[in-house]
């Protein structure tokens, strides 16, 4: 088996929210992107298991880019107990707070993923602040609270560099399906002038960094 159907085949297994055809397709278009601009810098907001690290860590890795993969590790709201996404066996019993960051490391180390993908532990916002490296390719998968979403958008989307992608996931544009803020935020980047739309498999969508004139 080549080392890109190992990788795929392996992010199938890993726990986590992110279906095999959306996985696929951002698999295909970070690809697409990084033969294109080798040697970049990725990053992904929302990493909880790994999976989506998976599907990225193996187009960085045959394009000798290097993929952040940013998450405090506590899991989102809809992550807490009593919530929808809710699993009991990641609950550190040390101080009963969700920790995904064992599972993540874990991931990553099977995957074989470890010189490509690195882990950056900490809030979206503060990690943002003192991040200046201008992003290749920028995938936003992190909380779907307004708030989160939205400073998300702010902190990180200026970041792309020209022709770089943005790819955001959970955008659903039939409200019946899922929550708003992904989908909002979709849209203020295409209302800004700033990206265009790419492309879209299921809930991701993928979008373009437009020159500026
Ligand atoms: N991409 C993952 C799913 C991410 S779920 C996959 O493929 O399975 C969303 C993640 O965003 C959760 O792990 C949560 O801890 C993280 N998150 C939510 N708000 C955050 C914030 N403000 N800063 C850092 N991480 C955050
Ligand atoms: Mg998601």
């Amino acid at each position: 088996m080549s080392r890109r159907d190992e990788l795929l085949a392996y992010a199938d297994t890993v726990r986590g929210f992110m279906p095999r055809d959306e996985g696929l397709s951002l698999f295909a278009h970070a690809l697409a992107h990084g033969e294109a601009h080798r040697d970049g810098t990725w990053l992904e907001v929302g990493a909880w298991c790994g999976k989506s690290a998976v599907y990225l860590g193996a187009a960085a890795e045959a394009t000798g880019s290097v993929l952040y993969s940013l998450d405090h590790h506590h899991g989102s709201e809809e992550n807490q107990a009593g919530w929808e996404y809710f699993d009991e066996s990641l609950v550190d019993p040390l101080d009963g707070r969700l920790n995904t960051l064992p599972a993540w490391q874990r991931t990553i180390a099977r995957a074989g993923l470890e010189a490509t993908v690195v882990g950056l532990v900490g809030h979206s916002r503060v990690v943002s602040a003192h991040f200046a490296q201008p992003l290749d390719v920028l995938f936003i998968d992190g909380g779907h609270a307004h708030d989160v979403a939205w400073a998300d958008y702010r902190a990180w989307t200026p970041k792309v560099v020209e022709g770089g992608l943005l790819m955001i996931h959970d955008v659903f544009d039939d409200p019946a399906d899922g929550g708003r803020p992904p989908y909002e935020i979709y849209v203020a980047a295409l209302e800004s002038g700033r990206f265009v739309a790419d492309a879209a498999q299921g809930s991701l969508r993928v979008l373009r960094r437009t020159p500026s004139e």
